[in-house]
């Protein structure tokens, strides 16, 4: 089983050096475990905050241990009644080939079903990311049919799912994206009414001019990922009583300070902004899920992906995420 570890914790920018690679043996099964072969590791913007010592909601990646993350795979040995092998499921395995789980524990293991959903989108569209988009989407925006929602980071794992969830609304949807490539897919294959290449822009003013072309009536809610300019535009473009789900700060997640250009605007437009943890809103997941499995299953949602290969390339395509190398849900394929 060869698996990676966080080794040092990163002053500043995060880098490869952070990390240990180390080939171990899977120990037997005792009883009540499971042995999973992991197919795809997921690789999330969270994890970032996870290798810094600092408080936070979540409790920091301890040194020398393996870097925690989504997976999903296949059951290959099985001590526990409900697993056999061949059962594919999804867990938290962490940056390793295999895992032994402790099947009874709650939430440790979902089995899935890939007659409609290929395996691997139980780890974005179908998985967390998708959960998260449909939490801050429904649950805090919750916007009526012809409003306007925009969303940063637009042709991620979780800025595509919200276009997608809001497009099934009726809204009108307006993604900011990094550059021409992924605005034309939020465009084209997302079915975006508009998206804005925000690196076309030196500054919020600017950026903030080509949202008003894009949202003539104005933002009744959005979807916050990157934090810094992006948000400064869209807060100058927002309607009365708007609503903001802040999800994400990812253009802050490597220390960079993230000033707000006119705070002001929560007041004068009287908007509710509300910041959200998916994992603590555990009641939600089986709805999103359906309706997430849905929109995938029946095509109307296609999700992307860039999928590195072998766990030895899991630091580099992590690094690569937090740059927006990425296009699509970041994974890394083991099998
Ligand atoms: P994505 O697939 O969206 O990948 C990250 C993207 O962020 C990059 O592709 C890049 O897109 C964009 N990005 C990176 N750096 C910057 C920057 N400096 N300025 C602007 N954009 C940047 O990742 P996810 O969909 O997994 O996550 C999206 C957001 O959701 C993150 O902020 C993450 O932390 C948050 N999240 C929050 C959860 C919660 O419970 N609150 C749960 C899950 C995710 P581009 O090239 O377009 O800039």
């Amino acid at each position: 089983n060869t698996r990676i570890l966080l080794d040092n914790r990163p002053r500043g920018e995060a880098s490869v050096s952070n990390f240990r690679i180390e080939t171990v043996e899977t120990p037997p099964l005792a009883e009540g475990q499971v042995l999973v072969r992991h197919h795809y590791l997921s690789l999330d913007p969270y994890m970032r905050g996870r290798m810094n010592d600092a408080k936070s909601y979540a409790e920091p990646q301890p040194l020398g241990e393996v870097m925690i993350g989504g997976t999903v795979g296949e059951v290959v040995e099985s001590r526990h009644p409900r697993y056999a092998p061949g059962d594919q499921v999804v867990g938290m395995g962490g940056w390793q080939q295999y895992s032994v789980v402790d099947a009874s524990q709650p939430g440790a293991l979902r089995k899935v079903d890939t007659t409609h959903v290929p395996l691997s989108h139980y780890l974005g569209a179908v998985g967390m990311p998708g959960v998260t988009a449909w939490y801050g989407l429904v649950k805090i925006i919750d916007p009526k049919p012809g409003q306007t929602v925009t969303v940063s980071a637009a042709s991620g794992a979780v800025g595509s799912a919200v276009g997608a969830l809001a497009k099934a609304r009726g809204c009108r949807v307006v993604g900011i994206a990094g550059g021409p490539d992924k605005c034309a897919y939020v465009k084209d294959e997302l079915g975006f009414d508009d998206c804005i290449d925000y690196r076309q822009h030196r500054d919020y003013p600017s950026l903030a001019k080509a949202l008003k072309q894009a949202c003539p009536h104005g933002i009744d809610g959005h979807f916050e990922n990157v934090g810094g300019m992006v948000l400064d535009a869209v807060m100058l473009r927002t309607n009365p009583f708007a609503r903001m789900a802040v999800c994400g700060m990812i253009a802050g997640y490597d220390g960079q300070p993230l000033p707000m250009a006119n705070p002001a605007l929560i007041l004068i437009n009287r908007l509710r902004v509300e910041g959200f943890i998916v994992s603590e809103h555990m009641e939600v997941w089986p709805e999103a899920l359906a309706e997430l499995a849905e929109l995938v299953g029946s095509g109307r949602f296609r999700p992307r992906e860039t999928v590195a290969h072998g766990i030895e390339s899991a630091p580099e395509a992590f690094l690569g995420l937090l740059k927006g190398r990425n296009f699509g849900k970041q994974l890394v394929k083991l099998v």
